[in-house]
């Protein structure tokens, strides 16, 4: 192909997002409306709504109401047109979620099963759900981009296999393997990663953030302009191993000692409840002395941890996993402390908040990939 054929592809392809972008923000326009706004030629409209129209990505059945002449017909942005699914796996659970072009939730399926690759019951589970949340969101194959797995390691560039993975026991673990039974394009993504795009994907004000996953191990991500940063070799974001207890620190999983993971982990509230993080918060609330001890230690580091990350980006800090969950009640509290660590007089109340995602957060996020993918090359 010459180099003057590929130039002239690549702006019909940039003529169509444009359009397509136009009808998906506004959810619906006319012919007219895109003519003035785009300032495109009629022919070039004409001939990408036809084709988006033939894709399923816009339906014509609408009127809009002009002043004056008849009325026009409407494009309308179809939402549903295309569908990513997204799982989480985690000790004790398999959460699946549809996730359409807007990334809304449409379906989700969770279920509770200790983990173990080693089991081929195990994996045909994960096939399971995926295919239940897949039936009940009635995805047909050719409108299903694809099948995001987070999972809790660090994972390749091409999200082909784990280069670590200790909190849970995924090391050395190949995609193949753990989607043995899943019968769609798929790809692994890191949790942490995952779980932080969700939050920002959708929320225009969160362009430059840090989420902390609180969770049965902590992790966090960094999006700068509405991208992850992964860093050099893909361990951006890695606050749950920073070094923080310099003397006598508990031995992490990592197999050092005194991480941020070893005193901000779930498991440090969750310990006194039998594990339960929601327990802790109930007792914590009826004033019970040891939760109230626990909590402040954690508090001590979680503030510090905090303060360091807005230190460093300046940005939005989302306090998410198990206990980001919880915090609403002690939010103005933990902004509280971590104002009165900040030279520079920013309140924190302006930039720290909780996540808006619980449980699903990291498989929906997963299921992100997918439809960024396919919103940049419609
Ligand atoms: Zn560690």
């Amino acid at each position: 192909m010459s180099a003057e054929k590929i130039g002239a592809n690549e702006i019909k392809a940039k003529n169509r997002q444009i359009i397509y972008n136009y009808i998906r923000e506004h959810g619906s326009a006319s012919k007219q409306d895109i003519v003035v706004d785009m300032q495109l030629s009629l022919p070039t409209i004409t001939s990408n709504l036809e084709l988006l129209k033939k894709q399923g990505l816009i339906d014509t059945s609408g009127k809009i109401k002009n002043t004056g002449g008849r009325n026009a017909t409407a494009f309308t942005y179809v939402k549903d047109a295309r569908t990513a699914i997204g799982v989480d796996i985690t000790a004790n659970h398999i959460t699946a979620v549809a996730v359409n072009l807007s990334g809304d939730i449409v379906r989700m399926e969770r279920q509770r099963i200790n983990f173990d690759l080693e089991d081929d019951a195990y994996l045909r589970k994960i096939g399971e759900v995926v295919e239940c949340v897949k039936r009940e969101a009635d995805i047909s194959d050719e409108n299903l981009l694809g099948v995001g797995i987070s999972v809790q390691s660090l994972i390749s560039d091409d999200g082909e296999y784990i280069t670590y993975g200790t909190a849970l026991n995924f090391a050395k673990r190949k995609r193949e393997e753990i989607a043995a039974y899943i019968p769609y394009r798929n790809r692994l993504v890191h949790d942490s990663y995952a779980a932080g795009y969700r939050e920002t994907w959708t929320n225009k004000e969160f362009q430059n953030a840090f989420y902390i996953s609180l969770s049965n191990s902590v992790g966090g991500s960094v999006i700068i302009d509405d991208a992850i940063y992964e860093g050099n070799t893909h361990k951006g974001g890695e606050i749950g191993h920073m070094a923080v207890v310099t003397e006598g620190g508990e031995l992490c999983y990592c197999g050092k000692r005194g991480c941020f993971d070893t005193v901000c982990r779930a498991g440090r509230l969750a310990g006194y409840t039998d594990g339960n993080v929601e327990e802790f918060f109930r007792v914590l609330e009826e004033g019970d002395e040891t939760a109230g001890r626990l909590w402040e230690e954690y508090l001590e580091y979680l503030t510090a941890a905090i303060h360091n990350v807005r230190m460093l980006f300046d940005g939005r800090v989302i306090l998410g996993g198990y206990v980001g969950a919880h915090v609403g009640k002690y939010l103005e509290d933990i902004c509280r402390r971590v104002d009165e660590r900040n030279p520079f007089g920013d309140r924190a109340e302006d930039y720290l908040v909780e996540c808006r995602y619980k449980v699903e957060a990291s498989a929906a996020g997963a299921a992100l990939f997918y439809i960024d993918e396919f919103l940049n090359n419609i």
